[in-house]
């Protein structure tokens, strides 16, 4: 897709709109910026997910958020009048879990995330290492030599089979020098990235530093390539594609609110996909980017424009 060639799904012809809403049988959509922000609700999205839900279209949720716990998803979607569970709702923690029982992770896991990512991991019965906590009473390593030599050259009890890294406002070197320790200590130990973002918008106005850059410190300076399980990894689209049965990627449609993350994804996977402008990407953004693979093949002002697709077509029967 090349980016002139973007339409707004409005401006379609009545023909070319029913064409498209004909085309999809799924529905594969990110949630923070799409469905909410972090101030609340996006308006009418809940009506579009119900009018969706009621012309027979399948939804599921991708989300790069692992620091949700689950009653929270269901809760907030809940609230909009639709009901999701581990089988429609996917997102970093949770594919973490799935892919350490797939491979029957018995050795522990240094994780450097929220509490929240770190409980979805101990609840499925992993033993999470975090840190530095040990012999550090407020989890800072004393910045002296001898006590780094210490605590890095500690021999690992347990063993330790992977290293995860999502979100955490408190990543410190001591965080990066550990899980390098980590790898290089065990040649099996599994470097998993969850959300790779490098820029994560809080809202319209305003975006802080996401993972993305320290996942890519720890690959630079251990040599090791992570396994990314948010989108947009190879990893998880394996994993999506399975988990849900896709057959016909192309009936798939992704809806999204950031490029490389969500329209990255849907290319990878073979999807349709929809930016929407309710999150993190503007129209000048979307025009100005560079990279095809990470462009939409429509875009709207939000998942709302559902409704008023629906109405375009309805009108001219
Ligand atoms: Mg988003």
């Amino acid at each position: 897709m090349k980016k002139e060639q973007i339409r707004h799904l409005l401006n379609l012809s009545i023909e070319e709109k029913r064409a498209f809403l004909d085309s999809f049988d799924s529905i594969m959509s990110d949630c923070d910026g799409v469905v909410w922000n972090f101030t609340g609700p996006i308006p009418d999205v809940d009506k579009a997910l119900q009018l969706l839900k009621h012309k027979g279209k399948k939804l599921a949720f991708i989300s790069n958020n692992g620091m949700r716990t689950m009653e929270e998803y269901k809760r907030n979607f809940n609230n909009l009048g639709i009901t999701v569970n581990e089988n429609n709702i996917v997102h970093p923690a949770l594919t973490t879990v799935k892919y350490l029982k797939s491979v029957n992770m018995r050795d522990a896991v240094y994780c450097i995330g929220t509490e929240i990512f770190k409980d979805y991991l101990r609840n499925a019965g992993f033993t999470v290492l975090d840190g530095p906590t040990q012999g550090f009473p407020d989890e800072r390593v004393a910045n002296s030599v001898r006590v780094y030599t210490s605590y890095f050259a500690e021999t690992d009890s347990p063993k330790v089979g992977a290293v995860v890294m999502d979100l955490d406002v408190n990543i410190s070197l001591a965080h990066l020098m550990k899980a390098k320790c980590y790898l290089e200590r065990n040649r099996n130990c599994v470097l998993i990235a969850g959300a790779t973002d490098t820029i994560v918008p809080l809202d319209t106005s305003m975006d802080v530093i996401g993972p993305g850059y320290f996942i890519d410190v720890l690959e630079r300076a251990s040599g090791r390539k992570a396994l990314v399980l948010g989108k947009p990894g190879l990893a998880l689209a394996n994993f999506v594609l399975e988990q849900f049965n896709v057959t016909n990627p192309e009936r798939t449609l992704f809806i999204g609110d950031m490029l490389p993350q969500d329209m990255g994804f849907g290319t990878r996977c073979g999807f349709q996909k929809i930016l929407v402008l309710s999150g993190g990407t503007t129209k000048g953004m979307m025009f100005s980017h560079d990279k095809p693979n990470e462009l939409p093949d429509y875009y709207a002002n939000s998942f709302a424009d559902f409704i008023q697709l629906y109405k375009d077509v309805a009108e001219k029967h």
